[in-house]
């Protein structure tokens, strides 16, 4: 049996002394979209930076694809293949579309040309805006940036947080259709979102959590009343 993308086994993180996570399993199969999805404060982004080694936990256990790498280098889970895509997306706004995307090669030793390529054939509208600062781009051309960087690197997994903070309904389903067809290729994504609908619509599995707690898991049809509930009515 081939191990999970990801796996997250009674996981506990804390800022100082103040415990945010308690005790949360999270599996994420290759080739599929876990969707995380809860009210604010509910450690969503937390439990996204665990997985990403951006944070150690205070107890349990990260394994992507069967290995343990609590305390790993970002450098050490870029070789597992892993990539985030932060809240806020991490573009460089000084920099223009392909410089941005340049940056990735030095890390990744990949051919600044081939990364190029691949990434304005995905993103056309991208390549229009190459020579264009970052900074100037609309929100959602600054997300497809983001993701366009990070799909770049060929990730085995890709941890997404928030990616329609502050785009419109039309914009956040053409993001959502990308993660839909990076899943269809290959790429096992977890992802952190407030608009619980048009997540859901793409997830093959949905956890909700609140306070720290995974309160219910399962494919998105079975967690639907608990979103609702998550969210007081309000799923978006
Ligand atoms: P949101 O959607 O609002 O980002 P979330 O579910 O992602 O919510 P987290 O950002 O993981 O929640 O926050 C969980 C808890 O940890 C919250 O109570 C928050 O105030 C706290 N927290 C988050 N980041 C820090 C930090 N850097 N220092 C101290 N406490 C933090």
């Amino acid at each position: 049996m081939t191990a999970p993308a990801l796996e997250l086994r009674d996981v506990r993180a804390a800022y100082g002394r103040i415990e945010v996570v308690h005790g949360v399993d999270v599996v994420v199969p290759r080739s599929s979209v876990f969707a995380l999805l809860g009210p604010n404060g509910a450690g969503k982004s937390t439990l996204l930076k665990v997985a990403g080694c951006q944070m150690e936990p205070t107890s349990g256990c990260v394994h992507i694809a069967g290995v343990h790498v609590n305390g790993a280098s970002p450098e050490a889970l870029a070789r597992h293949g892993v990539c985030t895509v932060p809240e806020g997306r991490g573009v460089f706004a000084n920099l223009t579309v392909t410089e941005n995307l340049r940056m990735m090669t030095y890390r990744n030793n990949l051919r600044p040309k081939d990364v190029e390529e691949r990434a304005f054939a995905r993103f056309p509208r991208l390549g229009e805006r190459r020579s264009q600062l970052a900074g100037t781009l609309s929100g959602g051309e600054q997300q497809m940036l983001a993701m366009a960087r990070a799909v770049t690197t060929e990730p085995a997994l890709l941890l997404l947080d928030e990616i329609s903070m502050g785009l419109a309904p039309r914009i956040v389903a053409e993001l959502y259709d990308l993660v839909g067809q990076l899943a269809a290729e290959g790429i096992a994504i977890l992802l952190v979102e407030q608009f619980a609908r048009t997540a859901m619509a793409v997830a093959d599995f949905a956890a909700v959590m609140a306070q720290g707690r995974i309160e219910c898991v399962g494919e998105p049809a079975d967690v639907a009343d608990a979103v609702s509930g998550a969210y007081f009515g309000e799923v978006a």
